[in-house]
């Protein structure tokens, strides 16, 4: 019997997997979805077919915050993508031109990552994890049930294993859902009788995007990776192989954007964005790859103080997700992996109450803020587009939002704001940073006054115009 059977071999399981293999313990890592094929990043990206993740070929930045973590904990993993094509990309290297920034410090080193395209990230790791000898991987191979141990009296149920498709049963010690946004394993305990607590945000994003290469282009970096205009918002992000992505997020229930899934409307719809408009000059690589129904989830399986059930904790998506217009799934789902081989280092996972439960307590006390700030964003965001969409602008008391609009505005006056901005959005350090005596007041005044939106756009009349034109 495995020590921990993870069902789901994204970066949540693979990077779970390769934590507790470096501990000596025995894993089982299982996955619907085929392994990746041989090659370099273009043949991974368009060769390798995972239905099993509907925003796999999507755009993807790895923050810094989870890329120091894999450089210390998986260095070869990290060697493995340099391999295929990934480059280091310095998260503020674009805005060292900006006016007031003044070039690079020394110590910009810590916003250094890489930039490298999701389906070759996790190669990179699928095959650190592969040629382990204390995980066994099994690919193709569907998870359809949960096993399940009956309560004795005054316990919670207890999983045991999982049953997959054809009938085999794999028995563990601890069950890891790994199981990403679509929360297969939360379905599964709903299955057996065991809810677990869960939220979820009534409205979501939508994501058009498409990719391009171009050696000269890839070297010019926006000032950083996102942009609000009224009712869109762009994200660029740089990728492996001299590719980059450009990426329209709308509200999901803005129907008149829908036409963005059509390449000639995206192209024209860019060409009104002169910030952006030039990222969209390199040879298509892709046509647009629209992704929807983006909205916030989370669930935990200790309730009221008590464990649902126990032998089965959940990690990365499975556990919350949200807008990933920040790019901190990843990187929370290494945080998380870690903070389990932490947990499972402090308490035996045979005494499963207490295991659930201080694994519970860890997710809560690291992680939830972390979820709680990009779920308020989101709805923020949401309310302001809701808003645009009807031609109003969205005003608020509420200071959390205004805090965080204030810095959109200051960030590009000023290189001291600049950089706490991104090591709190690089995932480097806590929204402390940002309340440094000093800082704080310079960025009250640095913001006072600024427009909402800072880089020039059409309204939304013209826009809908172009994307619905023929
Ligand atoms: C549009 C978009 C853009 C994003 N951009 C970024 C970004 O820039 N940076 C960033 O860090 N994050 C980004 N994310 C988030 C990132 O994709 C996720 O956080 C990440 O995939 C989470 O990894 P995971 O391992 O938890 O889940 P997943 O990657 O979803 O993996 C889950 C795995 O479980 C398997 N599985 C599920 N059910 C079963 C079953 N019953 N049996 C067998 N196998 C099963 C699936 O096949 C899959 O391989 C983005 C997300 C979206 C939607």
């Amino acid at each position: 019997m495995s020590d921990a059977l993870i069902l789901g071999s994204g970066p949540a399981g693979l990077m779970t997997a390769i934590l507790l293999a470096a501990e000596g313990r025995q894993v089982t890592l299982v996955d619907r979805d085929p392994p990746p094929p041989k090659g370099g990043g273009d043949d991974l990206y368009a060769g390798w077919k995972r239905p099993g993740v509907r925003q796999f070929s999507q755009a993807h930045l790895l923050l810094p915050g989870g890329f120091h973590l894999l450089a210390k904990e998986s260095p070869e993993s990290v060697d493995r993508m340099l391999d295929v094509g990934a480059v280091s990309h310095n998260l503020i290297a674009g805005a060292w031109h900006v006016g007031a920034i003044d070039g690079p410090r020394e110590d910009d080193g810590r916003f250094e990552t890489v930039a490298v395209r999701r389906p070759v990230l996790e190669a990179s790791l699928f095959a650190v994890a592969e040629g382990h000898p204390g995980i066994t991987v099994r690919r193709g191979l569907q998870v359809n049930r949960l096993s399940t141990k009956e309560p004795r009296a005054g316990q919670c149920s207890r999983v045991t294993g999982v049953a997959c498709e054809g009938g085999e049963e794999i028995n563990a010690e601890l069950v890891i859902d790994a199981s990403g946004r679509g929360a297969s394993g939360a379905a599964m305990l709903r299955d057996v009788g065991l809810a677990p607590y869960e939220q979820r945000a009534e409205a979501g994003f939508r994501y058009y995007t498409r990719f391009f290469r171009s050696e000269n282009l890839a070297s010019r970096l926006p000032p950083w990776a996102g942009f609000q205009h009224d009712s869109v918002s762009i994200l660029v992000l740089p990728g492996d192989s001299g590719t980059w992505s450009v990426t329209f997020v709308t509200s999901d229930r803005d129907q008149e954007l829908r036409g963005l899934s059509n390449r000639d409307a995206w192209h024209r719809a860019i060409q009104l964005y002169p910030t952006e408009a030039h990222w969209a000059e390199g040879k298509p690589v892709t046509g647009v790859i629209a992704t929807g129904g983006l909205r916030s989830a989370h669930r935990r399986l200790v309730v009221a103080g008590a464990p649902v059930v126990t032998g089965i904790v959940a990690v990365g998506d499975a556990w919350a997700s949200t807008n990933p217009f920040f790019g901190a799934g990843m990187t929370t789902a290494f945080r998380h992996a870690a903070l389990l081989r932490d947990t499972m280092r402090l308490v035996d996972t045979k005494d499963a109450t207490a295991f659930s439960m201080t694994f519970a307590a860890a997710t809560e006390r690291h992680l939830l803020p972390l979820w709680h700030g990009f779920d308020d964003w989101d709805r923020h965001r949401l309310a302001e587009v809701d808003h645009e969409m009807m031609g109003q602008r969205y005003t608020t008391d509420d200071p959390f939002w205004q805090k965080r609009v204030g810095l959109e505005a200051a960030r590009a006056k000023d290189p001291d704001v600049l950089r706490a901005v991104a090591d709190v959005t690089g995932l480097l350090a806590g929204p402390e940073v940002l309340a440094r005596p000093g800082l704080k007041e310079r960025i009250a005044e640095l913001s006072a006054g600024a427009s909402r939106y800072h880089y020039p756009g059409p309204v939304r009349r013209e826009l809908l115009a172009a994307v619905t034109a023929e």
